[in-house]
Parts: structure tokens; sequence; C-alpha cells
């Protein structure tokens, strides 16, 4: 760590493990460089504190019943959390903005900035009333995050459902979501969704800056565009693990078996599978994985997190002499140390649902993916990996055995895999070029020190 430069950064991260998993790492690496940190998190989903003793963790009263804790329901979760939190988190902060300390009367470390989760709504409002600059940390692919706000048009535009004719062609608005994409994001999200983008939008413009955890190299007209429709400082310092690992981080406990069990499979041999920390599949979409998985003879490791397959506490509804055949081939935990997972030598693939940390991590491994978006973003993260970088197969949502099965093939066995293979560990390169010296990533991340250190 660099000597302390005497200022602190707040930071309050949405308690979803994609967003506290890169808020940490922004916190890590702004320790490194010489700021004090102070991370105000709420009761529900809290990180672990003992694991960073060098930060000062404040929780603040979530309000949230043991039911609503446990939902599935995302939007709904944005909305409790965000009218349950702005008092508690509008008390604390104001008493972090103090500038002796209570109890001894000393003069208090100046505080340079908030930064938050483009979630938090109350944020932009109660910083500016506190003279507070506040930057939004957003844990999309840019392009997502610039374009989504086109969402409440296109759904009135779309004439939804589409034709079959349609189906393929690409959105302008929105590339390089095809329309089938985007009618998929608009059955789920719901016209509640309106106001709540247009809200995000105008916070995030009236902010002191904006951060992504990509770089130029990832998604460079996007950026170029951000910059030109927000019209405030963006700073995009690159996929946040390549500074620091996730797995401090991380809300479950990992299954740390995992690692001796790779170590003794072949080299780029097994497929590894995990859908992330909020998709929720159904009792024979889970079958339809496994099935495939077996049937397609190679090693499998696969996470199924306990709650994630409806109606079921984990995978007792799998029958016995399935899972034998299963125990033949592949590993089944709760939770991986995906980070490790990915870069160790046996892995030869990732299915994945596309959340972007999962995506970033897979391409800075150099694994080819297998896409099974759900959700949201997962379907832009998917495209950008079949079609725009081309390093994965793309199931099209087909959550069947014989779709997974021959993508699976395609990849580990076939001509298509080897040149998948060769173009990810290009985009790999490319993405680590970016952390060099005069790299953009990098180059980024300096310009967040100076602008939070001057602000
Ligand atoms: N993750 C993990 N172990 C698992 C599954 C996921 O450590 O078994 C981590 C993964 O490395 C990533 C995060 O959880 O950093 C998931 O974030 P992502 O954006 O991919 O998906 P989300 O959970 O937000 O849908």
């Amino acid at each position: 760590m660099e000597k302390s430069n005497g200022l602190r950064v707040i930071l309050f991260p949405f308690p979803l493990q994609g967003c506290i998993n890169p808020m940490i790492q922004l916190a890590k690496i702004l320790h490194s460089r010489g700021f004090s940190i102070t991370v105000i998190h709420t009761r529900f989903n809290a990180p672990k504190a003992s694991n960073h003793p060098l930060f000062t963790f404040l929780e603040i009263p979530d309000g949230l019943s043991e039911t609503e804790k446990r939902t599935n329901n995302t939007k709904l979760l944005i909305t409790l959390l965000n009218r349950n939190c702005e008092s508690p988190f509008r008390d604390c902060l104001t008493k972090l903005l103090q500038p002796l300390d209570s109890e001894t009367g000393d003069e208090k470390q100046r505080i340079s900035c908030l930064i938050d989760d483009s979630g938090w709504m109350f944020a932009q409002p109660l910083a500016q009333s506190l003279k507070l600059p506040r930057l939004v940390l957003n844990t999309y692919q840019v392009s997502f995050f610039r374009n989504h706000f086109v969402l409440p048009k296109l759904r009135r535009e779309m004439y939804l459902p589409l034709q079959d004719s349609e189906q393929e062609d690409r959105v302008q608005e929105f590339w390089p979501l095809l329309k089938k994409d985007v009618s998929r994001i608009l059955d789920v999200e719901t016209e509640l969704l309106d106001p709540f983008l247009d809200k995000v939008l105008k916070m995030t413009k009236a902010s002191s800056g904006l951060i992504f955890m990509s770089c130029e190299e990832l998604d460079q007209d996007s950026l170029s565009q951000a910059r030109e429709d927000f019209e405030i400082p963006i700073f995009a310092i690159g996929p946040s693990h390549s500074h620091f690992p996730a797995s401090s981080s991380s809300l479950s406990t990992p299954d740390e078996t995992c690692i001796p069990w790779l170590d003794k499979q072949e080299d780029k041999s097994v497929i590894y599978v995990s859908l992330g920390s909020i998709v929720t599949i159904s009792e024979s979409e889970l079958m339809e994985i496994v099935w495939g998985l077996r049937n397609s003879d190679q090693p499998f490791l696969l996470v199924v997190r306990v709650g994630s397959v409806r109606g079921t506490e984990w995978i007792e509804t799998i029958p016995e002499e399935i899972m034998e055949r299963l125990n033949e081939k592949g590993k089944i935990v709760k939770w991986a140390p995906q980070q490790d997972v990915l870069k160790h030598r046996a892995i030869g693939g990732f299915l994945t649902h596309n959340g972007w940390s999962s995506t970033v991590e897979s391409v800075c491994e150099a694994v080819p993916m297998i896409c099974l978006p759900f959700r949201w973003d997962q379907w832009l993260n998917a495209r950008f990996v079949s079609d725009v970088w081309m390093v994965g197969i793309h199931l099209e949502g087909r959550v069947e055995r014989n779709e997974i099965e021959r993508a699976i093939r395609r990849l580990m066995l076939e001509t298509e895999g080897e040149a998948i293979r060769e173009r990810i560990q290009l985009l790999k390169e490319k993405v680590g070029r970016s952390f060099e010296q005069n790299g953009s990533a990098n180059q980024s991340l300096q310009n967040l020190i100076d602008h939070i250190s001057f602000i």
C-alpha cells in the first residue's frame, strides 16, 4: 500500500453478490493508492468485515423481513431497500461528515467522495444536499448501461409479440442485441421499471463520475458514446478482479474441494457450470443440464446454489441412480471458488449465465464459454461473447440436454472449438495489455485517482 494520502472514500455497495465483489475490489484498489476506506452496508448480505481488517465497516438497518430476504425478485428488492435504507443511510453519512470526532474531539480525515451503486436512488440528492461529490460504480457492460434506458421506448415501438421473420433482426438502438433478445428482456421486465430507469439516468447524469469495470478493449464504441451521452467523467478501469481477487468478498463459503478434484483431471478437459448468484431454474431445467453434461462424456464441475432450483432445497430431487452416473464424471458443489476454478489448467469451457463478472472472469482466463443467459444484461453479454468477440457458443435460450451436449462437444472436441479458443486467448492478451503502464485501464484508474483526490 502507498502511504496514506489523508483522504477517505465512502463506499456503499448494493447488497447483491454481483455488486459487492466489484465494490470491495474497488475498495482494495483505492486503499492500495493511499485512501482510507469506509464501507457502509446493509445488515442483509453484509460483507465479511473480518476479511478486510484495514477498512471501516458501518452497518445500517435495512428493515427486510425474513421472507423479503429470500425473494428472487431483484426489482422488489431494489424497491424495498431504497424505501427502507434512505433514512438510516442519511443519518450514517451525516454523522461521518461531522468534521470532529464525537468521542475524542479530534479533527477527522477529509472525506473525498461517496461511491455507490446506480441502484441506490436516494444517494445523489442526498449527497448533493450534503455537498459531498458522488460517483456511480456500474457493474454492467458499458453498452448495456448506456443503451438500457431505451427499453421503455422499445417496449412501445416493437409491437410485441414478434413475427418469426423478425426474431433474428438486430436492434439498432441496442446493438448487438437481436429483437428476440429484447423481447425476452421485456417479457420479464414489467412497465414498473420505466420510472426507475428514468431516475437512474437523471441521477447518473447529475453525479460527479461513472466507473465501469470494463475497458476500451472490451467496449470501445460504447465508451466513446457514453462520454457524449452522460457528459460526466467516465472511468473504465478494467475487470476489477485483475487488480485483486474477489474471493474475500464472497457471501457464501466456496467449496475448496473443487481444486484437488480439478487437479486429478486432464488439461482443458473439464466444463465448469455456474449460473451466478441470482438466477433460479426449474427442476426440469436442472435435469436437462445434468443430462446434457453427463451425455457429453466430458468431466464437469457444476455449481448448484442452495435454493436456486425452485421448489427444492438443493439437488435432493435427483434420483440416486442418476447421481451415481453423474458422479462417475462430475462434481456438484453449492458454491465454487470461481476465479481459482477458471484459472485451473483442467478447465476447458464455462457454461455460464453471462453475468458481467463471470463473463470477464472467463475472458481474463481465456476460458471459452457456452452462453445460457436468463435475464436482463445477461442477454447482451452473451451476444458480445457469441457474436462480437466470437469466443463462445450461444444456446439461444434452449435448456435442453441434446443442445447442451452438442454445444459441449463443439466447444471441447471440434475444430470450431479450437478457433474459439484461439480468439479468446487473443482477447485475454488484449485486455491484459490494458493493465500495462500505458494501457487504457491503467490510465483510466490513474485518472480516477486524480479525480477523487482533487474533487
Ligand atoms: N461466483 C463464485 N462462485 C460461484 C458462483 C459465482 O465465486 O460458485 C462469483 C463469480 O466469480 C462472480 C460473481 O459470483 O464474481 C457473480 O457475478 P456475475 O456478475 O457473474 O453474476 P450475478 O451473480 O450478478 O448474476
